[in-house]
C-alpha cells in the first residue's frame, strides 16, 4: 500500500489491518472462551536423574470451538496485551490448585510438586499477592508443593516492589522458579535479591548442546551456578537420551522434555507414575 514515504500515516495498510482484525477477533473469542471455561491444563512430567517422576508443569491449552486445541504460543501474547491474562491466570492457578489438592489426598501422588506459569503482567498488579493467597487458601492445599514459574521480564519494572511481593509469597509457603534462564537481559545480581528456589535452563541451550560449543559451556555453567547458589536446576527441552546423559554428567537435578513425555491431559499424566 505504501508507495511514497511522505505523509502516508493515515493511509490504509492492509497488512496492519489484518493483524488488528485478527487480534481484536482473537481477543473477543478469548473473552467468550473465558466465560465458557474453554481452557484446559496439560501436565508435563519432570524426572530426577533416576527417572523418578517428581513434579509437573501445568501448561494451558485453549479448546477453541472451531480450531480445536490451540497452543499458548498462539494466544498468550494477545492475552497479555489485552490484560485477559489476568482472569486467565487466575483460572490456571485455581485449576492447578484443585488438581494438586486431588494428588495430595492420594498416597500415590502425594509427593508431586506442581509448577504454574505466571506472567509478569500478573505480578505487576497491585493485588497480585492477595489474589494468589486467596486462590491458594480456597483450595486448601499443602502450599509447599506449589511452585510459581516467573521470567526475568518481571525485572523490567519496579524491582524492589517485585522482590517484596515474592518474599511475601515465600513467607506464605510458595516457591519460585526462574523460567527460560539465560535468555533475558538482566544481570546475575537478581539471583541474590530474589527468593529463587529453582532455575530452568532454557530449551534453546539444550537443543543445540552438541552443535554449539557455547551452548554446552552455558549449560554446564548454569548447572554449576545452581550448585554454588544452592538452587535446583531443571533442564527443559530434553529430547534425546544423549541430552539426558550429558546433563546427568554435568550434575543436573531435574529433567523435562519430549524424551520423557510431551505435556499430556491429566488422565494420561497419572499413568506415567
Ligand atoms: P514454557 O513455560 O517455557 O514451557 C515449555 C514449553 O516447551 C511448552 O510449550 C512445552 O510443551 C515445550 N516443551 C517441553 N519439552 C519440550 C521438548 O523436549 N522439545 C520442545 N521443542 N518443546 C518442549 P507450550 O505448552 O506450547 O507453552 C509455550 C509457552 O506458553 C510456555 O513456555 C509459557 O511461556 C507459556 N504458557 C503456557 N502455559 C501458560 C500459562 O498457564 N500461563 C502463562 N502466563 N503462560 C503459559
Ligand atoms: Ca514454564
Ligand atoms: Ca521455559
Ligand atoms: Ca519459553
Amino acid at each position: 500500500a505504501k508507495k511514497n514515504g511522505r505523509d502516508d500515516s493515515a493511509m490504509f495498510d492492509p497488512v496492519m489491518q489484518e493483524k488488528l482484525d485478527y487480534s481484536t477477533c482473537l481477543d473477543k473469542e478469548l473473552r467468550q472462551s473465558l466465560k465458557q471455561k474453554d481452557f484446559v491444563l496439560y501436565y508435563q512430567p519432570q524426572y530426577d536423574a533416576k527417572q523418578n517422576l517428581v513434579s509437573a508443569e501445568a501448561l494451558i491449552r485453549w479448546n477453541h470451538p472451531e480450531l480445536g486445541l490451540v497452543n499458548p504460543g498462539d494466544f498468550i501474547k494477545v492475552a497479555e496485551e489485552s490484560n485477559l491474562i489476568l482472569p486467565i491466570g487466575d483460572w490456571v492457578l485455581s485449576e492447578a490448585c484443585q488438581q494438586l489438592k486431588k494428588w495430595q489426598s492420594d498416597p500415590q501422588y502425594q509427593h508431586l510438586s506442581l509448577s504454574v506459569n505466571i506472567s509478569a503482567k500478573q505480578i505487576w498488579q497491585k493485588d497480585f499477592v492477595a489474589g494468589i493467597k486467596r486462590i491458594v487458601s480456597d483450595s486448601d492445599i499443602n502450599v509447599s508443593k506449589l511452585k510459581l514459574e516467573i521470567t526475568e521480564s518481571i525485572l523490567l519494572r519496579d524491582i524492589n516492589g517485585t522482590a517484596e511481593k515474592l518474599n511475601d509469597l515465600v513467607a506464605f509457603g510458595l516457591t519460585f522458579s526462574l523460567d527460560d534462564f539465560g535468555t533475558g537481559y538482566s544481570s546475575l545480581g537478581y539471583l541474590k535479591n530474589l527468593p529463587i528456589d529453582e532455575l530452568k535452563i532454557d530449551q534453546s541451550f539444550i537443543r543445540d548442546l552438541f552443535d554449539n560449543k557455547m551452548d554446552l559451556i552455558m549449560v554446564k555453567s548454569i548447572i554449576d551456578l545452581g550448585k554454588n547458589f544452592g538452587i535446583n536446576v531443571v533442564a527443559e527441552g530434553v529430547e534425546t537420551e544423549a541430552h539426558f546423559e550429558i546433563l546427568k554428567e554435568f550434575g543436573c537435578k531435574i529433567y523435562q522434555g519430549y524424551y520423557f513425555s510431551r505435556p499430556v491431559p491429566v488422565s494420561e499424566f497419572v499413568t506415567l507414575i
